[in-house]
């Protein structure tokens, strides 16, 4: 996992804003705003122009594909809109105060991006703040929203967006409640809302998280693994960590020193709309010589072993497909694959895969540099 940079958590911890603290699961989003910022609004609007340079696909922190849309999908999204939304939500208009029909609903549930779905706001954090529109004083995911600076009126202000598909929303505001102390004022034309009932969402499928897959690899140290497979668009997560030992719970002394049997594995969370799990699996032979019995490179023992551990039948069947394929190659006529390929025990189960101490996650982006991408083997 990466973590906001320290720059970051140091211009949070001098804001309060507390509830930022979150850990981003997105490396596009894990961008460091400059350090010389001083308010909340300032650290936002800054989130906003880092993200907006980073490219690929990007995945906010509750699960939601966040890639920006393009032009025509946002027209084609727009084709639905009534002329009065159309002034608010594509030219950045404002509707009359207290004539917006969610500034007194009290009801649960949650407050979508009119135009494209994304949830945007939560009825708990929704507050009577008596200026005649819905205010808020967070959003339900702090990716969700872009925040960019707007001087029309001859006012200084900061126009809050969806992050998906650019919608107009408002403006977000210094003089909200706790604990953020801020006001997101927003139209109520540029949400829709989904009420909780029987105390359960039913979102539309433009308002669910992707359906997200988890695949597991060893290829000797996680370190590097983890950091390759962050990078490759698609994936949402890559977390280090000990699996396929005879142990709970292991720590990196005890699979270092004791018979554990653990390999030191990589999980990843993927978006299966993004990238496959044979792509994947390319990536993995490519990011390791799977013909290396009980080691890799230099670092010798069983930790390093190289293994997949499947999730289920079909990626165990897609992994014993993959690796007869490979074997048939050239490469590996004189130099076999030792590969062990088995079904993943459920995280809990002792066999199954247990998270690393924090000092080994993001070790590459903690201690700079990245790994070079072995040259042998293809894609
Ligand atoms: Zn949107």
């Amino acid at each position: 996992m990466r973590l906001l940079s320290l720059a970051v958590l140091f211009v949070l911890a001098a804001t309060g804003a507390a509830w930022l603290f979150a850990r981003s699961t997105n490396p596009a989003i894990a961008v460091a705003p400059p350090a010389e910022t001083s308010s909340p609004i300032e650290t936002l609007t800054a989130m906003t122009k880092a993200a907006a340079k980073t490219e690929g696909p990007r995945y906010s922190k509750s699960g939601y594909d966040i890639t920006p849309l393009s032009e025509k999908q946002i027209d084609q999204l727009a084709q639905k809109l009534a002329p009065a939304e159309r002034d608010v939500i594509l030219a950045k208009g404002t509707e009359r105060a207290f004539c917006g029909t969610l500034v007194d609903n009290h009801k649960e549930g949650v407050y979508v991006c009119h135009l494209c779905g994304l949830p945007l706001f939560s009825s708990q954090n929704k507050f009577d703040s008596g200026t005649g529109w819905p205010s808020f004083f967070q959003p339900v995911d702090k990716d969700h929203i872009a925040y960019h600076s707007d001087t029309s009126y001859g006012m200084e202000r900061i126009e809050i967006l969806c992050a998906r598909c650019t919608a107009h929303l408002g403006h977000v505001f210094e003089d909200g409640p706790k604990p953020t102390g801020l006001r997101y004022c927003v139209n109520s034309v540029s949400l829709e809302f989904v009420e909780k009932k029987d105390g359960k969402l039913d979102p539309p499928a433009a308002s669910r998280p992707i359906a997200t897959e988890t695949a597991y690899f060893a290829g000797g140290c996680f370190w590097g693994t983890e950091d390759l497979f962050q990078q490759v668009p698609g994936v949402i997560d890559a977390v280090s960590g000990y699996m396929g030992g005879n142990v709970k719970n292991p720590n990196y002394k005890q699979v270092c020193y004791t018979d554990t049997e653990h390999a030191e594995t990589v999980r990843i969370v993927f978006d299966p709309a993004r990238v496959t799990y044979k792509e994947l699996l390319a990536k993995f032979f490519k990011f390791h010589d799977p013909t290396q019995l009980d080691r890799q490179g230099p670092d010798h023992g069983r930790q390093y072993r190289s293994a997949i551990f499947a999730s289920d039948e079909k990626q165990l069947a897609e992994a014993k497909a993959f690796i007869a394929e490979q074997s048939q190659k050239p490469k590996y006529q004189n130099r076999k694959i030792v590969t062990t390929i088995q079904l993943a025990q459920k995280p809990g189960e002792t066999g199954g895969f247990w998270e690393a101490e924090e000092y080994h996650q993001d070790y590459h982006a903690k201690h700079g540099g990245h790994c070079a991408i072995p040259s042998s083997g293809d894609e």
